[in-house]
C-alpha cells in the first residue's frame, strides 16, 4: 500500500498502543503465561452459552432497540435495587453498551466540551484520558500513592473551579485493587454538592470485591447518584470479556444525552447475548458467590507467592494483585515487564504506564482470574526469579 501523502495531524498524538495488546502479544509471542490482561483463562457458564444458543435459534439476530432490550433492561433495574436500594427507571434511565469501553466513552463525549476539566485519580484505568481529550476536555490529575491507593480529599477539593465538569471514580480500583470506603463517599458528596459536578463511577469490579468489604456503588447515595452515570460490564461478573456487553445507569435527563450519541456510536447492542444475560441473570448466585470465588483465587496466588523476592499487600477487590519486585531489581516496571516475559516466562503489568506522567514504584499487576493450575505454574517460574 502507498503511505498516505499528506499531512496527518493525530487527534491522539501520545497516544500508542494500549499495555493489554502489547502485553498478550509479547506473551504470546514468548509462549509466557500471561497474567498481564485481565481476562479468565476458564470458561462462563455453559448455561450462559446455551441461552445464547437459544435465543440464536429463536430468531433473536436482528437490530436489539437502540437502549437495549427491555426485559435486560428490567432485569439490571431489579439488581441495582436489590443490591444498592435505587430505583433506575428501565425505559429511561438504563441503556445497554459494548461494554464498558463504550459505555464511558459515551458518556465523556455526551457531557464533556472543548475546555472543561475533568478531575482522574491515577494510577488510571487506560480508556478515560484519550475519552476526555478527544472531546478537547482536560484531564486533572490526583495521585493514589502506594501501598494504599487512598484519595486525600483536601487535594481534590482545591483543583475544582468553575471548569470541572467531572470526576472520575473507579472502585473496586484498576490497576491497585483499592477500594472506596463510605467515607470516601461521604468526601465525595461534600465537595460535589452544590456545584454542576458530574460523576462518572466505574463499577466493573463490582462484585469482585473481599473480606466482606462492601461495595460502595454510587447508587447507594441519592445526592451522588442524581449526578453520576454509573457503568458496570457483563463481561467481568459472567467471565466474558469477549462478548463486550456493559452497561449505563443515570438520571433521565442524563441518559438522554448519553443515547443521542450511544445511537450513532453503536445504535445498539449484540441482541442475542442481551436475551441470553437476561435469562441468565435469574441466577443471582452467579454474582452473589463471584467475591468468595475470586477470594479463594486473590489468596492461592498470594500464597503460592508466599516465600518468593515478590511482596505484597492483598488487593482488597477486582481480580488483580500488585506484587513489589524491589528485592529483585531496580530496573523500571515497564523494562522488568518485558524481561519477566521474555526471560522467565511470565507477563504482568507495569503499573507506570497508568500515570501521565511515570512513576515508578517496582509494582507489577498480576491477574488472579486464572485456573489454579496456571496460577501454580505462574508461582514457580516467579520462585525461580
Ligand atoms: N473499566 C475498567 C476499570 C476495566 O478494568 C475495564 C476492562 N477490564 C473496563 C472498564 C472495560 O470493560 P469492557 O471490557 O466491558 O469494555
Ligand atoms: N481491562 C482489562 C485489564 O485491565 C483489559 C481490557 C483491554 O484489554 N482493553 O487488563
Amino acid at each position: 500500500m502507498p503511505e498516505f501523502p499528506g499531512t496527518l495531524n493525530s487527534k491522539l498524538p501520545r497516544a500508542g498502543t494500549t499495555i493489554f495488546s502489547v502485553m498478550s502479544k509479547l506473551a504470546a509471542d514468548h509462549q509466557a503465561i500471561n497474567l498481564s490482561q485481565g481476562f479468565p483463562d476458564f470458561d462462563c457458564p455453559e448455561l450462559l452459552v446455551a441461552h445464547t444458543h437459544e435465543a440464536m435459534r429463536a430468531g433473536h439476530n436482528q437490530y436489539a432497540p437502540m437502549p437495549g432490550i427491555l426485559a435486560l433492561r428490567e432485569k439490571i433495574a431489579e439488581k441495582t435495587h436489590d443490591l444498592y436500594g435505587c430505583t433506575y427507571h428501565p425505559e429511561t434511565e438504563i441503556t445497554i453498551t459494548a461494554g464498558a469501553t463504550q459505555a464511558i466513552y459515551t458518556a465523556i463525549a455526551a457531557t464533556i466540551r472543548e475546555d472543561d476539566e475533568v478531575i482522574l485519580f491515577e494510577p488510571a484505568y487506560d480508556c478515560y484520558e484519550p475519552a476526555i481529550e478527544l472531546n478537547g476536555g482536560k484531564s486533572v490529575f490526583v495521585q493514589l500513592q502506594a501501598p494504599d491507593y487512598a484519595i486525600n480529599w483536601s487535594t481534590v477539593k482545591k483543583l475544582i473551579n468553575h471548569r470541572t465538569r467531572m470526576i472520575i471514580i473507579n472502585t473496586p480500583h484498576n490497576p491497585t485493587g483499592a477500594v472506596f470506603s463510605a467515607d470516601d463517599m461521604l468526601q465525595l458528596e461534600k465537595i460535589t454538592k452544590g456545584t454542576d459536578i458530574l460523576i462518572l463511577s466505574d463499577e466493573v469490579y463490582e462484585h469482585i470485591i473481599f473480606e466482606n468489604l462492601r461495595h460502595e456503588s454510587v447508587a447507594r447515595y441519592p445526592h451522588l447518584a442524581e449526578r453520576s452515570f454509573i457503568i458496570s460490564s457483563f463481561g467481568k461478573t459472567f467471565h466474558t470479556t469477549g462478548w463486550k456487553m456493559g452497561y449505563c445507569l443515570a438520571p433521565k435527563a442524563l441518559m438522554a444525552e448519553f443515547r443521542k450519541v450511544h445511537q450513532y456510536l453503536v445504535f445498539s447492542c449484540n441482541t442475542p447475548v442481551q436475551h441470553a444475560v437476561a435469562k441468565f441473570l435469574d441466577n443471582k448466585d452467579h454474582y452473589l458467590e463471584l467475591n468468595a470465588f475470586y477470594q479463594a483465587k486473590r489468596d492461592r496466588f498470594n500464597s503460592l507467592i508466599q516465600g518468593s523476592r515478590f511482596t505484597l499487600k492483598p488487593s482488597p477487590g477486582t481480580y488483580f494483585q500488585l506484587l513489589n519486585y524491589e528485592k529483585i531489581t531496580t530496573e523500571k516496571d515497564t523494562d522488568f515487564a518485558i524481561r519477566l516475559t521474555k526471560e522467565h516466562g511470565v507477563a504482568a503489568i507495569p503499573i507506570s504506564v497508568f500515570y501521565h506522567q511515570p512513576i515508578y514504584e517496582n509494582m507489577l499487576r498480576f491477574c488472579f482470574a486464572k485456573k489454579d493450575e496456571t496460577l501454580e505454574r505462574a508461582a514457580e517460574l516467579l520462585h525461580k526469579i
